[in-house]
């Protein structure tokens, strides 16, 4: 597997502007040192207890962002050193970043993640839900955190139609919320749809196997 030349490959994709999101879910601590060997210093992990193991063995001043759906009785594992989490699907756990946030005396970063997808998917808010949650935000319930943007998965699907309309569906919402230009992450695109989340407004990717290679869940 050739990381760097795949992560070298990626950054000339991108824009300039678009962050990238290094997704290391599955692979070891060597593998992530190499990408931040090349410069790279946010990564992505969708497992509290993968990234409690991997974490300690890397450089500190990575900025780790969990990308996976979470547990509320698990945020107090992370909070003392997560950056970002973009998987925020309920009140409830909003509530609890938020209380733990305070405790360590941090300002948690937040991404509401939405359901954009045509598909049923298990995680993720509906377009009501999560403008309640944003008005809520607005008038000061959840004064620990910051919340910074927008996360949404696409169906997984050839249909690159398909794709686009849901990208453009969390887009708009996005610029419905940035109104008072206080956010600044819309999260879509991961290995396979980044450049069809891209030229639909994304400014912030996803991107795992396109750099590390394919996945191993057998081990
Ligand atoms: C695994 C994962 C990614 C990265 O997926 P790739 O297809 O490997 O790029 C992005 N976002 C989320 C939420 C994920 O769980």
């Amino acid at each position: 597997m050739d990381i760097t030349g795949n992560y070298n490959a990626i950054l000339q994709k991108l824009p300039k502007g678009v962050q990238l999101v290094a997704v290391s879910k599955t692979h070891p601590a060597s593998a992530i040192q190499e990408v931040y060997d090349l410069g790279q210093r946010v990564f992505g992990e969708n497992k509290v207890q993968e990234l409690m193991e991997k974490a300690p063995l890397l450089p500190e001043d990575i900025q780790w962002h969990l990308i996976g759906h979470l547990q509320t009785n698990k945020v107090k594992y992370i909070a003392p050193f997560i950056d970002t989490i973009q998987s925020v699907d309920s009140e409830k756990l909003l509530s609890e970043i938020n209380k733990e946030s305070g405790k360590h005396q941090r300002k948690i970063k937040v991404l509401l993640q939405v359901k954009i997808a045509e598909e049923e998917t298990k995680f993720g808010l509906d377009i009501p839900e999560a403008r309640a949650l944003f008005e809520k935000y607005l008038n000061g319930d959840f004064e620990n955190i910051e919340l910074t943007g927008l996360m949404g998965m696409a169906t997984f699907t050839d249909d690159e139609q398909q794709i686009r309309r849901e990208f453009l569906t969390l887009k708009s919402l996005f610029d419905e919320f940035n109104q008072s230009k206080t956010l600044e992450t819309l999260s879509m695109g991961m290995s396979d749809d980044f450049p069809v989340a891209i030229e639909c407004g994304a400014n912030s990717v996803r991107v795992g196997s396109a750099i590390f290679g394919r996945r191993d869940y057998s081990k």
